[in-house]
């Protein structure tokens, strides 16, 4: 049987988290929990919810930390996550978030077996993320250099590949100016707990796969 892990997974917007998360799920057989790819499926949905989440995240603003600690911890508590682990892309991204996360994880005694953070500069990311395309049913992300094989539908699930709402200019730079501010000190507070890998962003993704299995395995096999 493959083992499980339990996972965070940090880095600037661009870094390239969805890509490898997904396929990180699929390598260690536990569930991708994406706060991002949750938000836009109950936009997609129409719910209420979704409608708050929407106003956030077209204006590229943090949605606040009760609201996606509250999905967190719901998803966390599934059996999946209980029995197998999981992969945590997009959360924690602000200190009250990673202390909730914290605490959350010691009541319900799932330790964390890493915090990774994938490594980009500032300049790469925003190329990155103006060339992401995303596939608007299941996620799937894809760039104008790597397109899906047939005329932008998902090469997963035939989905509509299409640009996210708040890839613009705008939302993007506001993004970004977050992740400096909020997200990046979480890397020292996870690095003095003696908890965090770094790995280089740069490169194909089969590549960084690798990377990041290689940091993995060592972490759980010590
Ligand atoms: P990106 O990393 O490119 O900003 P995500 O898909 O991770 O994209 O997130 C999209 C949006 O969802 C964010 O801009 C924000 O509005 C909201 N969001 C996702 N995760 C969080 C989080 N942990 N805390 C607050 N807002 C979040
Ligand atoms: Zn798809």
């Amino acid at each position: 049987m493959v083992p499980g892990a339990r996972l965070v997974i940090l880095g600037r917007q661009g870094a390239g988290k969805g890509t490898q998360c997904m396929r990180l799920a699929r390598h260690y057989v536990v569930p991708h929990i994406s706060t991002g790819d949750i938000f836009r499926a109950s936009v997609k949905a129409g719910s209420e919810f979704g409608l708050k989440a929407d106003e956030f995240m077209r204006a590229g603003k943090l949605v606040p930390d009760e609201i996606v600690v509250g999905v967190v911890r719901e998803r966390l508590c599934q059996r999946d996550a209980r029995l197998r682990g999981f992969i945590l892309d997009g959360f924690p991204r602000t200190a009250a978030q990673a202390e909730a996360l914290d605490k959350m994880l010691d009541e319900e005694d799932m330790p964390l077996d890493l915090t990774i953070d994938l490594e980009i500069d500032e300049e790469a990311a925003l190329r990155r993320l103006a060339a992401r395309r995303v596939c608007s049913t299941c996620a799937s992300i894809y760039s104008t250099s790597r397109p899906p094989s047939i005329d932008w539908t998902c090469d997963n699930c035939g989905g509509e590949v299409v640009q996210r709402q708040d890839d613009t200019e705008d939302a993007i730079r506001k993004r970004l100016a977050d992740y400096n501010d909020l997200t990046k000190p979480l890397i020292a507070w996870y690095e003095e707990r003696g908890a965090l890998a770094t790995i280089d962003a740069l490169g194909t993704p089969d590549e960084i796969l690798d990377r990041l299995v290689a940091v993995i395995d060592a972490r759980k096999r010590p």
